[in-house]
């Protein structure tokens, strides 16, 4: 399968295999009216399988959503169809306006307009905790 390479744009790869749809959805990228292009089940010497993400557009990408659902996932911008700058995606330390406490009691829950916000409390099992109520995601 061979996607036409962009020109200017932001290329998602080392994504987990099946995590796709969420980066898709969880980063908003529905709600872009360039090309889009998801690519599932890439063969990867590396990882066995994977999959690719290619937006067709300088995009502020937001980097704590992509950590969040998979810290391994590299970020390239291409500028005039030439990498141009690789960014290092990381499990973020906070989660601020990614995840909702679904805790009905949380202040969060009760209230409008507080930030809803997780604070990485084990790292090695990705739990974060809302830092009003304790409760994790
Ligand atoms: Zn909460």
């Amino acid at each position: 399968m061979k996607i036409d390479s962009i020109q200017n744009g932001i290329v998602l790869d080392h994504i987990t295999a099946g995590k796709a749809m969420q980066i898709y959805y969880d980063l908003g990228l529905d709600e872009l009216d360039c090309s889009v292009a998801i690519i599932k089940n890439v063969k990867s010497n590396k990882m066995g399988k994977k999959d690719i993400i290619k937006i067709d557009k300088e995009y502020d990408v937001n980097l704590d959503v992509i950590g969040y659902i998979d810290p391994d996932v590299t970020v390239s911008i291409i500028k005039d169809g030439k990498m141009w700058e690789k960014k290092k995606v990381a499990l973020p330390k906070k989660l601020i306006d990614i995840k909702k406490c679904k805790n009905p009691r949380c202040i969060t829950s009760t209230e409008q307009g507080i930030q809803h916000i997780f604070k990485l409390t084990d790292e090695k099992n990705r739990i974060y905790r809302c830092i009003y109520c304790e409760a994790d995601k």
